[in-house]
Order: structure tokens, then C-alpha cells, then sequence
């Protein structure tokens, strides 16, 4: 994961390694590197620039303060800058309703149904939940078998009706399945189109009002570079949503989106996705993502 950017930036980092002291001058010449090898994993221009203004303000003040080596000290300082740009403590996911809503939001190909399954089967798993998987993809019949797959494959019931529709209508019935059936949360799988258009946004902003969730996540492919960020964007102003979910973190993705997305629509990623199968989910916690990314 993110090897690119690890090596570029322990090869910045390493030039304050031999020196004695932080200077104006090599931390110019370091930040000068990092912000390189932000830019090339594809994080936001801005972002970079803000990111290594703020190490740079810390790394000058510090100076004096530590008697760490000066290549410690910017390591620790990156480590704790890129800790906090990718949203600081760990946030978990809110389970309070009965049953708790979950509704899920994003493109096609996002990997949404992978993750509904992923996230009832952890739900079941870790926090002995009983999950009803909602199928509201209406507009392929594929996605809704493939739904049913996902749900068989973890022993989870799948909630659909090829007959109707109408997902807000499927939404709602679902709920209402749920509270018959004692699933006490329910996770509603919705459908996407390739790009963000105006009927796609309509839809969800009427199951969203509808279902009134508990929690509405936003599914992106991390692949997608700086993509995944308009695309964030363009979601969390309908839907105000809750928490974003990296998928396909087990590709050779190159990072930007985890490290852009929490500062550009100031919510905080709560999975990620790191495979196929349906245990390869992971909380997201953005320092061991830090430590990761620092070696
Ligand atoms: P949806 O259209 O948003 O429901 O997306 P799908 O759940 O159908 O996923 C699209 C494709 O991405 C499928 O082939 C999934 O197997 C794959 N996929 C989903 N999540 C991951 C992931 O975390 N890693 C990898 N490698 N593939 C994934």
C-alpha cells in the first residue's frame, strides 16, 4: 500500500538525516521533496502546499524545544501532520437506532454491494449485530443477484423485490421488513451510475430524506486519484453524509485520495476496503495509516 509514496518520502525525509541542526534552509529543501512526493501521489495541490507550510511553522518552532536528531524530529512532525490530515482519531460508526440505518452512496463500480456485504458481515461477526442486507439497485437485476450472492456467501438475509421499481419505496419497505424480521440494522445498497448526474443525486436525496439513516456512507475507489475527491464532493453537498469508505486500498493505488478526502469534505474515512473477499475490511485508523505511509 502506497509504496511509491513511503519511498519518496523516506528519501525526503533523509536528507536532515546527516545535519545537526534544522535550518531555515534544509527544511526548505526537505519540505520541497515531501510536497513532490505528495503532488505525485496525487493529492490536491493546495493540500500539499498547506501540509508542508504547517510542517514547516512546527519544525522551526520545535527546533529549539527537542533534543531529537533534526531527521527524527521531521519525521514525527510529518507523521503527526499526516495523522491529523487524515482525521486524527479513529471514528467508529453509529449504531444507535432500532433498527440502525445504513445507507450506503456512491458511483458504480465503487465497490458499494461488496462493501454492504463486507460491513454486515463484520457487524454480525465483531459486534454480534443481526444485519437484513437491502437491495435498492432497481435498475440492474444484476446488482440485486449479486446482492443475494454477497448475502448467502456471509448468512446474511437480503431484503428485495424485482417487481417494484421504485428504491425509495424498496428503501422503505425494507425498513419496515427489518422491523418485523428483528434485524436491528439495516443496510440499504443503492445504485450508481459512472459519473455524479442530477436524477442519480435526486434519487438518494429522496431514500436518504425517506429512511432518515443513521448513518450515510459515501463508497469510493481509491484508484481514482483526485477523482474520488470532487466526487466526495459532489455527494456530501446532497447528502451530508456521515463517513467515506476507500475501497480497493489492495491496488496499486497511489494514496492521494486517503490523504486529500478527510480535509476536503471534512468527514472522516471509517473503512477501508482491501480486497475482494468479504473479510477484507479494516477499520480506518488514520495513524497506523501515518505510520504505514512513514515506514
Ligand atoms: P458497486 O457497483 O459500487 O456496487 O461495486 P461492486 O461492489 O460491484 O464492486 C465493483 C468491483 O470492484 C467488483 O469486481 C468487486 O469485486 C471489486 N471490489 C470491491 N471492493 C474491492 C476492494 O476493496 N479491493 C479490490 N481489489 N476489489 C474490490
Amino acid at each position: 500500500m502506497f509504496d511509491n509514496l513511503s519511498d519518496k518520502l523516506d528519501k525526503a525525509l533523509h536528507v536532515l538525516k546527516g545535519h545537526g541542526q534544522i535550518t531555515e534552509i534544509n527544511v526548505a529543501e526537505t519540505l520541497k521533496e515531501v510536497r513532490r512526493a505528495l503532488l505525485d501521489a496525487d493529492v490536491n495541490f493546495k493540500i500539499a502546499k498547506e501540509f508542508t507550510n504547517r510542517v514547516k511553522e512546527q519544525a522551526m518552532g520545535q527546533n529549539v524545544l527537542t533534543n531529537l536528531q533534526p531527521g527524527q524530529l521531521m519525521v514525527k512532525i510529518v507523521k503527526d501532520e499526516l495523522t491529523q490530515l487524515m482525521g486524527g482519531e479513529a471514528e467508529g460508526i453509529n449504531l444507535s437506532g432500532n433498527p440502525s440505518v445504513i445507507l450506503m452512496s456512491g458511483l458504480q463500480g465503487s465497490g458499494k454491494t461488496t462493501f454492504s456485504g463486507k460491513l454486515a458481515n463484520y457487524l454480525k461477526k465483531k459486534k454480534s449485530k443481526n444485519p437484513l442486507l437491502v437491495a435498492g439497485d432497481v435498475y440492474r437485476p444484476a446488482a440485486i443477484d449479486q446482492l443475494h450472492i454477497v448475502g448467502e456467501q456471509i448468512g446474511v438475509e437480503v431484503y428485495s423485490d424485482k417487481e417494484n421499481n421504485d428504491p425509495v419505496a424498496i428503501a422503505k419497505a425494507g425498513v419496515a421488513h427489518a422491523k418485523k424480521n428483528g434485524n436491528n440494522v439495516v443496510i440499504i445498497d443503492t445504485a450508481g451510475r459512472l459519473a455524479v448526474d442530477e436524477q442519480m443525486m435526486t434519487e438518494i436525496a429522496n431514500i436518504h430524506k425517506t429512511v432518515n439513516p443513521q448513518e450515510t456512507l459515501f463508497v469510493v475507489d481509491s484508484m481514482t486519484g483526485q477523482d474520488a475527491v470532487n466526487t466526495a464532493k459532489a455527494f456530501n453537498d446532497v447528502l451530508n453524509f456521515d463517513g467515506v469508505i476507500l475501497t480497493k486500498l489492495d491496488g496499486d493505488t497511489r494514496g492521494g485520495a486517503a490523504i486529500s478526502i478527510k480535509s476536503v469534505v471534512n468527514k472522516p474515512i471509517k473503512f477501508i476496503g482491501t480486497g475482494e473477499k468479504m473479510d477484507a475490511i479494516d477499520v480506518f485508523y488514520p495513524n497506523r495509516m501515518a505510520d504505514r505511509i512513514l515506514g
